[in-house]
């Protein structure tokens, strides 16, 4: 496979673009895999890389229902951050951020990740005082964070709305530099083109129906292209896990699946060079600017549970009002596109990377919202699960079981209801 660099894009140029490798194969599903991913999405494609690169896995497929990058993946809003308070999350997240670092060399794929600071704004003293305790805990554990007053955040961001007769006037933000956004669609692609480099057989339009149960154990799955058996099998399918856990047989999980929508505005001139978020007596709200200039923004989950991947008109109003408020300059662009996921929400809004109660299925989901900016280091410790068998010490409680031992994750005390503290 070329590998892509300045002079192969100049020989290919030369060459009138007839000599690039196709990124990734198109393999038929062999009988039998040592493991299995059940999900093309970042969490499943990441897992299946570090599988075979940090554990030398040779015989590994992803299955996937539909196409790469179809699900989440390709639907975010992009904010890659480590602004994490709880211990488990602020050293999985900064990890997380520090692959980031490192990806586009890693995966020899530019993924356009753009470390141009995300900005929460603040609008009270208690708000300052509660993200003074959890920015300085996170410097004191190696990440980075600042507290901004009125008058720095006004140099740097010039356009909000700081009327002090606004409903929640604004006093400051809370500030992480080395966050940012990255290309969602170019994650997906530079993971597959990766890991099918390392011999991994991703096979896309193939979904899994069934699964087979033996002594404990998964034996095999059923899919629409044959029964596939493995050795070990990990679900990474995001807002389905609850439908292919009842394939599974394994009942509930305590996981409510939402919809969250997100928008995309026609291309404006540099306007924006933040993430910038806002959220305070019921407004949820992010924004930032694409490179090709779209404003790129989203709020809350939608008010109640479902499998659509579409958007509605209550949460365009909602968006709409909270971009208007704080964005005032904003009220007079067109929207040009709007659309949804489906999020797998857990009840203290913490994931889950673990085993389960059969003996060679792992489980990767309960991403919530957030994770995009988690998928290098999703796949990196859900790589080492599988591998290992055993839980590394940054995800000892991302388990099912954390809830009978009462050790709750819980950052924002919110899990899957959107607007509780509204
Ligand atoms: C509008 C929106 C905005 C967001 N913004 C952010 C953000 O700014 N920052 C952030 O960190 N996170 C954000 N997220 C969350 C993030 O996108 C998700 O948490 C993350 O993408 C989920 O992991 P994934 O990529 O593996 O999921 P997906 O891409 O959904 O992958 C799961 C895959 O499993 C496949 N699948 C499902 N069932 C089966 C089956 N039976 N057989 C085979 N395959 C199956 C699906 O087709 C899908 O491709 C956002 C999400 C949405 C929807």
């Amino acid at each position: 496979m070329t590998r892509y660099s300045a002079w192969s894009v100049f020989w290919n140029g030369l060459t009138g673009q007839k000599n690039w490798d196709r990124a990734w194969r198109d393999p038929e599903p062999k009988k039998e895999y040592d493991v299995i991913i059940v999900g093309g999405g970042l969490h499943g494609l990441a897992t299946a890389y570090y599988l075979a690169k940090n554990h030398g896995q040779k015989n590994i497929a992803i299955l996937e229902k539909g196409w790469l990058g179809g699900g989440n993946a390709g639907r975010n809003t992009t904010i890659v951050r480590s602004n994490y308070f709880m211990k488990g999350n602020r050293e999985f997240y900064e990890h997380s951020l520090k692959l980031w670092e490192g990806l586009s060399h890693d995966l020899n794929y530019n993924v356009m990740f753009s470390q141009r600071a995300h900005i929460s704004l603040l609008h009270s003293p208690g708000a300052r005082d509660g993200a003074a305790r959890r920015y300085n805990t996170m410097r004191l554990h190696g990440s980075d964070g600042e507290i901004w007053g009125l008058d720095k955040l006004k140099k740097e961001v010039p356009h909000l709305n700081y009327s002090p007769n606004s409903r929640f006037p604004i006093i400051g933000a809370a500030v992480q530099r080395r966050a940012g956004t990255a290309r969602h669609d170019a994650v997906a692609w530079g993971y597959a083109r990766a890991a099918d480099q390392l011999g991994v057989d991703i096979i896309q339009q193939c979904e899994v129906t069934g699964t087979t149960t033996k002594n404990g154990k998964m034996v095999s799955v059923e899919t629409n292209r044959g029964t596939i058996k493995g050795k070990k099998i990990g679900f990474a399918v995001a807002g389905n896990t609850s439908r292919v856990w009842q394939m599974a047989g394994l009942g509930k999980l305590p996981i409510e699946t939402h919809k969250l929508q997100a928008f995309v505005s026609e291309p404006l001139k540099p306007l924006l060079d933040q993430v910038v978020v806002f959220g305070v007596g019921g407004a949820h709200f992010y924004i930032s600017q694409s490179d090709k200039g779209g404003m790129v923004f989203g709020g809350d989950l939608d008010w109640y549970k479902s499998y659509a991947q579409r958007g509605n008109l209550p949460i365009v109003q909602d968006v709409a009002e909270c971009a208007t408020s704080i964005l005032p300059c904003l009220g007079r662009v067109r929207l040009l596109r709007h659309w949804s996921g489906v999020m797998d929400m857990s009840m203290d809004g913490t994931p889950f990377i673990c085993k389960t109660p059969l003996d060679n299925l792992y489980l990767n989901a309960g991403w919530n919202y957030g994770g995009f900016k988690a998928s290098p280091a999703s796949g990196w410790y859900f790589a080492d699960l599988i591998a290992n068998d055993r839980p590394h010490e940054h995800i000892a409680n991302h388990d099912l079981k954390r809830f009978e031992r009462g050790y709750n994750i819980d950052e924002r005390g919110a899990g899957p209801d959107p607007k509780l503290h509204g």
